[in-house]
């Protein structure tokens, strides 16, 4: 869909719709502003669009549907999983599960990193890049393969092996920093700066956190075409989280849904600053010194912290935040209940869900859809101190049934 420009989010100031993503009278975030008007389409032509979240391109930032083809890895389009066992076990009507762990990078940010660069190729970058927790890293490098681009990686070097070895598998250059997410971060924007180079949650941010908002297309399009009570949706910056509310307002905008009265709540690790505040009922605090399992969730400053608390707030939903034994549960439950196996920041949403059920916080008879972002294998090494492998028997018929007694007896006790 065509941007008519980029406008500051705190004083209006507009912008050409190019490679830029701060205001520099007041340092506001750049959004996204689309001709409305402009827009037509039904609900007929988007199922028969493609099989990925191309088929919303009428509804994203790209203006030249080659660019998006050209790095179309197949995202998105996962299924919406109704998850009736989750449901029960937690004494919840209605839940489902947006399921991206299987995305081409198995991650979420595919979704939003196939938009920046589609419109990244547009703007003739020489090359893109990013910094990351993680998954970030990963989708970026597998998008700039894809585009045949160079891709620059700034990574703490405190993320899980996994993520990458993954991430190397697709040869960027990746620089690690001796610092956290917040260090590679400042480090990236001045490098992106000097060279001119597209990075795709830093200069190209405006675009890329519309990719974002097809989170709750697919919802919507999932539960035909109507939104969900109640939306679940973990937090690290706070991004994904404001974006998918606005998809919903989209969808509403253009008469493909009804209403888009959709209660936003949030989750995020014990300690960490948006949860807390909503919590707390207290402004959006900065952290330095932060740990958790869901490294993907870690960012100590999140850039998007206070318009995600007034999102929740405003649309009457709240925070959950989950220590580490609470996430690594969370993953179990999700894998126990409904055969899918997810990551810690997802271990962290599926936490939050229950917790927000205990407390009150999620009412019976809501229909809620989880948005799980990350998948299980991606952080195994973080997550495996927390289970226990059975001790081996000989291949034999007779150990096996004494190690069943032995099991029985336990549960008998
Ligand atoms: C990036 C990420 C998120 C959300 O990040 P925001 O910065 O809040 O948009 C959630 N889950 C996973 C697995 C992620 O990688
Ligand atoms: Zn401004």
């Amino acid at each position: 869909m065509t941007v008519d420009c980029l406008r500051c989010r705190e004083c209006g100031r507009e912008y050409p719709a190019e490679i830029r993503n701060t205001c520099e009278a007041c340092f506001g975030p750049l959004e996204v502003v689309y001709d409305w008007d402009d827009v037509d389409v039904t609900r007929e032509e988007i199922e028969d669009g493609p099989a990925s979240i191309r088929r919303y391109v009428d509804l994203l930032p790209v203006e030249n549907e080659d660019s998006f083809a050209q790095v179309d890895l197949g995202t998105g389009r996962n299924g919406l999983h109704r998850a009736d066992n989750l449901a029960d076990e937690l004494g919840i009507d209605e839940v489902y599960i947006l399921n991206d762990s299987v995305n081409p990078s198995f991650s979420f940010k595919d979704r939003v990193t196939a938009v920046a660069v589609a419109r990244a190729i547009d703007f003739g970058v020489d090359a893109i890049g990013c910094a990351s927790t993680g998954n970030l890293a990963s989708s970026v490098a597998a998008h700039a393969a894809k585009a045949d681009l160079p891709a620059y990686i700034f990574i703490p070097d405190t993320i899980e092996e996994g993520k990458i070895t993954q991430t190397l598998a697709y040869e960027p250059e990746i620089v690690p920093v001796d610092g956290n997410y917040d260090d590679a971060n400042r480090l990236a924007t001045e490098v992106a700066d000097d060279n001119g180079w597209g990075f795709v949650n830093i200069n190209l941010r405006p675009y890329y956190t519309e990719g974002s908002c097809t989170m709750a297309y697919e919802a919507a399009e999932g539960l035909g075409w109507e939104s969900p009570d109640h939306v679940v949706h973990p937090m690290a910056a706070g991004a994904s989280l404001l974006s998918v509310k606005r998809g919903y307002e989209n969808l509403e905008r253009l008469g493909l849904i009804d209403d888009s009265d959709v209660r936003m709540s949030g989750a995020q690790p014990e300690g960490f600053p948006i949860a807390r505040a909503v919590r707390d009922d207290a402004p959006v605090e900065p952290v330095d010194d932060y740990e958790t399992l869901a490294h993907s969730l870690a960012i100590g400053n999140p850039a998007d912290g206070f318009y995600a608390k007034d999102a929740i707030n405003e649309t009457g939903g709240y925070a959950a935040d989950p220590d580490d034994d609470a996430i690594v549960e969370g993953i179990k439950l999700l894998a126990s209940t409904e055969g899918l196996y997810t990551e810690p920041a997802g271990g962290t949403t599926i936490a939050g869900l229950k917790q927000l059920a205990d407390e009150g916080h999620i009412g019976e008879d809501e229909t809620v859809v989880v948005n799980i972002t990350g998948n299980g294998l991606k952080a195994e090494e973080t997550v495996s101190q927390y289970v226990d492998v059975p001790e081996s028997i000989s291949p034999s018929l007779t150990e096996f049934e004494n190690r069943n007694k032995e099991d029985k007896k336990v549960t008998a006790q």
